[in-house]
């Protein structure tokens, strides 16, 4: 059952998601509304339940660990579409462990943005609702180095047809316990994957291909939109392909292959940017031994891992060419694409100013390369240095390639701005908008939940949020280092 807080008032609802659940503004303004979604009340005939799981931390099994702060309140059908709905930071279930079962507001800012800024990306994600403040205050270790202090304490209600992790296989495997394991499969593909068909060791394979296939989906938009989950841990990966957990997540900046935002993961950066493709697969392969139980046969389940390699490749391929404004992709491609993955590192490069920017080069005026680019590197970068004459050489092989192209520059670029977004929720944005609610000032997690809301936009309006990371943020908590602390 969740916990009472001790005095709950609302901070934000997301009307998208009260319309696709049946609610209207009106009700979320009302104290049924407040009462429920704060935890305060439990709806009748509702049984409110948190999960058990298990999951592969960092690598390493680490036995159970389940719902430890988020408690399923029920379930609702609405336009044919089944919603779960979930508090996030209701206090302690049976899976809380040692610690409270609590959230503080500034992850709960974060996770309650992020996934929306995500869903209005184009990227599958679990939903947000509504943004609460318990009025009761926790304490927390922000960077885990002795620092305890309290925060004040809030509640996000999640939404998403299904919560279930690979973790939820995983536990009942490694317990050896091959019914509940079929229990919960059978389920599984009942309820959310039923055009599988019946289920049979034929459909559990497919029904590996499919969770392949949708988390291959997943992290392709990850890495288009330069978003870091940070703790990629098989608790932390949906059965439905949706980005889940919300945690020490990031956004890149300048763009590089080995950053991570999560402190905690500073020695092996086993969760950077450029490694997220290849731990889906390290995380599809702990799947396919969850359910191996099932289905008794090795090799469909290795080919299944086989195909996503080369799916990765292909995928990765089309989402970069998008990118670029190709509209189709040449073999040479991914040669010129490489070339320009290093040159994005020869200098401190924005990853979102850069391809957004991008497409206002005109095919035919290759030498203005640099006025059309410039405003994304960090530093400044002089006519007769390397880098630049690397970048020439680049973008001279790039204009080249856009010539076998049938589209005219407007087109192309109409068709680049729908991929390459104008605004994400740049870590120093998110951290803005924290520090100004902790002051009681809550308009900034609104203008950026509004910004957010369609980031291929222009909105000339809001072009101070179109601009590189301040020097303030380089090294700031909370923007380019966090832990697992909320
Ligand atoms: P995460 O790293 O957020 O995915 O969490 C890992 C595990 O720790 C999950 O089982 C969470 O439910 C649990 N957990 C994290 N924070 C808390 C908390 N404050 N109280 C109870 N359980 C927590
Ligand atoms: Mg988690």
């Amino acid at each position: 059952m969740p916990k009472t807080p001790s005095n709950s008032s609302l901070i934000h609802v997301a009307p998208e998601m009260l319309k696709n659940i049946g609610l209207s503004e009106a009700d979320s303004k009302t104290e049924a509304f407040l009462n429920v979604f704060s935890g305060t009340k439990v709806l009748e005939n509702t049984k409110p339940y948190a999960m058990c799981y298990g999951g592969h931390q960092f690598g390493n099994w680490a036995g159970q660990l389940g719902d430890g702060r988020a408690i399923n309140l029920t379930e609702i059908e609405h336009n044919n579409q089944n919603w779960a709905i979930q508090l996030k930071g209701a206090g302690e279930t049976p899976y809380s462990r040692n610690a409270d079962g609590l959230a503080v507001l500034r992850s709960s800012i974060r996770e309650y943005l992020c996934s929306e800024a995500m869903h209005h990306l184009g990227v599958p994600t679990t939903r947000a609702l509504s943004l609460l403040l318990s009025g009761d205050e926790v304490l927390r270790d922000v960077l885990y180095n002795g620092n305890p202090d309290y925060e004040k304490g809030a509640i996000v209600t999640r939404v998403a047809p299904s919560f279930l992790r690979f973790g939820s296989y995983e536990i009942f495997s490694a317990r050896d316990d091959k019914k509940t394991l079929k229990t919960l499969v059978d389920y599984t593909i009942k309820h959310h994957f039923s055009h599988l068909g019946k289920p049979s060791k034929d459909v559990y394979v497919a029904f590996l291909k499919e969770v392949a296939n949708r988390s291959l989906k997943m992290v392709i938009q990850w890495q288009r939109v330069g978003f870091v989950h940070g703790v990629m841990n098989t608790d932390n990966m949906s059965i439905l392909g949706l980005t889940i957990d919300y945690g020490p997540y990031g956004w890149l900046e300048g763009y590089d292959p080995n950053w991570t935002p999560n402190t905690t993961d500073n020695t092996y950066k086993r969760y950077r940017y450029g490694m997220q493709p290849q731990i889906v697969l390290w995380n599809l392969l702990q799947l396919a031994n969850a359910i191996y139980p099932l289905v008794e046969e090795t090799k469909p389940l290795e080919a299944i891992l086989n195909e996503y390699r080369n799916d990765l490749d292909v995928d990765y391929l089309k989402m970069m060419c998008s990118k670029l404004g190709f509209m189709s992709e040449n073999k040479t491609d991914s040669i010129l694409i490489k070339e320009l993955e290093k040159n994005l590192q020869l200098s401190e490069t924005d990853m979102t100013i850069f391809f957004r920017n991008l497409a206002n080069l005109k095919k035919l005026e290759v030498r203005n390369w640099f006025k059309v680019v410039r405003e994304s590197f960090y530093e400044p970068i002089e006519i007769a240095d390397n880098i630049r004459l690397r970048w020439t050489d680049w973008f001279a092989k790039y204009a080249e390639r856009l010539q076998s192209e049938d589209t005219t520059d407007e087109e192309r670029k109409a068709k680049m701005n729908t991929v390459n977004p104008k605004y994400v929720l740049r870590n120093y944005m998110a951290q803005t908008a924290i520090d100004d609610a902790n002051n009681g000032d809550y308009s900034t997690i609104d203008e950026l939940y509004q910004l957010l809301k369609k980031p291929y936009d222009e909105q000339p309006d809001n072009k101070k949020w179109f601009v590189k990371r301040p020097e303030w943020a380089r090294h700031k908590v909370g923007c380019s280092m966090l832990s697992c602390s909320s």
